[in-house]
């Protein structure tokens, strides 16, 4: 007999499997970049132009269109040395290891804190005893992506956040949120890379001001719906002006991952993609530089 915690855990397990099924081997193939020899065709195509130097969002045209998308989009920043960190952390530092002119190879060594870039925050990054970013299941890490877009009040308000009622507003218009979906905040905020301040964007007291999730929506989404993680295109799930992380610890106290600074939602819909999200593996990682993508 099965209790009702495995039930719905196998239940759980079923649903995703066949969302996995449905994003198609080819799919995945492609966007592991292990498509065989002679299924690529060359056809690439620049998306739109992004204002931000520091961000290389490309939407290409998949080399193999039967998996179910057709297009892949680049979520995650370039990181380098100017790119915002959080105060406290370290930003990226590259030292030169052999360069092939003189070595014969190219390396680096390469130091940043954790929390750098678009990166992963693992729920070990606020709870002691929480899972690891390297032991979070890979099946967590391919996910229906949900965008929801509070752009206009966030150009008017730099401390807006994602309301609940924006939650019930994309499902009143799109349906319930789908089973183990990634659910991502879209406010506009990566234009304003192109001048770092801006993306703090400091007041005089020194306190940040950027949009964030509001606890309430924390606690909506891992209380009454089925997410695996949560996304903002800003520095901070928390908004900038939160004197405590309610949000972070909503979320990952609840076992789901969060990605912060987050590029190229502007491209992505706001319904149907699919998110990859290839996280650190590192031993011990409360977080890291993440490559993500979505497909659709
Ligand atoms: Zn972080």
């Amino acid at each position: 007999m099965c209790s009702p915690r495995v039930m719905a855990t196998v239940q759980e397990a079923m649903s995703r499997r066949r969302f996995l099924g449905r994003v198609g081997a080819a799919g995945a193939a492609a966007a592991l970049g292990t498509a065989p020899p002679g299924a690529a065709g060359s056809a690439q195509e620049a998306a739109t132009p992004v204002a931000n130097p520091m961000a290389t969002p490309q939407a290409l045209a998949s080399p193999v269109a039967t998996g179910g998308f057709s297009r892949v989009q680049d979520l995650s920043h370039v990181i380098t040395p100017a790119f915002p960190v959080f105060p406290g952390f370290r930003s990226l530092q590259v030292t030169n290891q052999a360069a092939v002119e003189a070595d014969g190879f190219y390396a680096n060594d390469v130091a940043f804190a954790e929390h750098t870039g678009t990166h992963m925050d693992a729920p070990a990054h606020f709870v002691a005893g929480g899972a690891t970013a390297e032991r979070l299941p890979a099946d967590r890490l391919v996910a229906p992506l949900v965008v929801i877009d509070i752009g206009e009040r966030a150009a008017g308000d730099p401390d807006a956040q994602l309301t609940p009622d924006d939650v019930l507003a994309w499902e009143a218009r799109y349906g319930p949120l789908p089973a183990g979906a990634f659910v991502a905040m879209h406010s506009g905020w990566e234009t304003r890379l192109v001048e770092p301040a801006r993306y703090f964007n400091a007041d005089a007291a020194g306190a940040l001001h950027f949009p964030g999730v509001h606890p309430d929506t924390a606690t909506l989404l891992v209380g009454e719906r089925d997410i695996v993680g949560l996304g903002v295109d800003t520095l901070s799930l928390d908004f900038g002006a939160a004197t405590s992380f309610d949000t972070h610890l909503a979320v990952l106290g609840a076992g789901k991952y969060g990605l912060e600074n987050v590029a190229g939602l502007a491209a992505v819909p706001p319904s149907g993609a699919t998110i990859v999200v290839g996280g650190p593996k590192h031993e011990g990682a409360s977080g890291g530089p993440t490559r993500a993508f979505a497909l659709f």
